[in-house]
């Protein structure tokens, strides 16, 4: 299928996404070492760009990569994908690897090896109004990952192994467990509502720091109580309402658990006014002036 948006950015240029190449000794290919981002575009607006890009300098850092562009430059990439797409819903992804030298070794290369950085931009999926109106369908699965989910690595093979065992088994995501706690989704955070309180894990090195998780908890503040804290399995199993939160798809409401109703078994209440909140807060976005730095 031909790519919609086909123009891509690799070190430093803008070309035809067909014409990026990059050599297969690059050390992302040859050990998944480096960092990605995937910031949403709505409404024509990078949404959270900023946290998004301070998101990707930080687990460059912790994974000690240079950056090779500052987060203005970062934004001026994003800003130019988007223009170029020329379409308001929007999914750019930015990715930076620890470069390409001869051989394949584990020790990281030497300083004069360049970073590999590359940007490209997909149309955002938009949820099915079944999903909206029906909520997905989950299942439980034991967090498989490395002890550093804080790091948004492009090494996503247990994320992609989970991802696919939550679907064979009829579910839209796995939902993590480690040592009897819950983390978070293959590839979203994670909140559940008990007797009116939303409920979130806290941010740390067993979960990547969401934006929209953070978005989702800006929108509740004085509106409904939330907890950052742990929950159990049983603790999620029992819950009225399970939501997950990701750039990629927003915030979306699990209606069932490992083939069991979570709650009444339908979008709930809570869910309903802060997916409401969510689109308000997009077009409040939408209607003023575009800012072209972040
Ligand atoms: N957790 C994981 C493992 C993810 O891959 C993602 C997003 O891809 C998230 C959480 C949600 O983060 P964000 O809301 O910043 O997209």
């Amino acid at each position: 299928m031909a790519d919609p948006y086909p123009i891509c950015w690799l070190n430093g240029s803008y070309l035809p996404l067909a014409q990026a190449q990059v050599s297969p000794l690059d050390r992302g290919f040859l050990f998944a070492d480096g960092a990605y981002e995937v910031v949403p575009v709505h409404r024509g607006r990078p949404f959270r760009m900023r946290p998004h890009l301070e998101r990707f300098d930080r687990s460059l850092a912790e994974l000690r990569i240079r950056n090779p562009l500052s987060l203005a430059q970062w934004s001026e990439v994003t800003h130019e994908l988007v223009r170029a797409a020329q379409a308001p819903e929007l999914l750019v992804y930015l990715q930076v690897t620890r470069g390409t030298e001869h051989g394949r070794n584990h020790l990281f290369p030497p300083a004069s090896v360049e970073p590999t950085a590359f940007a490209f931009v997909s149309p955002y999926p938009q949820p099915a109004a079944s999903v909206l109106a029906n909520g997905l369908a989950a299942v439980t699965l034991d967090d498989s990952r490395w002890a550093r989910c804080d790091i948004k690595s492009v090494a996503l093979l247990a994320n992609v192994l989970l991802r696919q065992e939550a679907q064979d088994r009829g579910g839209a995501e796995a939902l993590l467990t480690r040592d009897g706690r819950v983390t978070e989704g293959s590839s979203s955070t994670i909140f559940i509502v008990r007797a009116g309180t939303l409920i979130t894990p806290p941010n740390d090195y067993s979960i990547l720091p969401g934006t929209t998780r953070d978005a989702v908890l800006e929108l509740a503040a004085g509106v409904l109580p939330v907890e950052i804290r742990w929950f159990t399995v049983e603790e999620m199993r029992g819950a009225d309402e399970i939501w997950i939160a990701s750039a990629g798809r927003g915030v979306l409401p699990v209606t069932k658990l490992d083939g069991q109703p979570v709650g009444s078994g339908a979008p709930g209440p809570a869910w309903q006014a802060m997916h409401a909140r969510l689109q308000q807060h997009l077009d409040t976005i939408a209607s003023r002036p575009a800012l072209e730095a972040c």
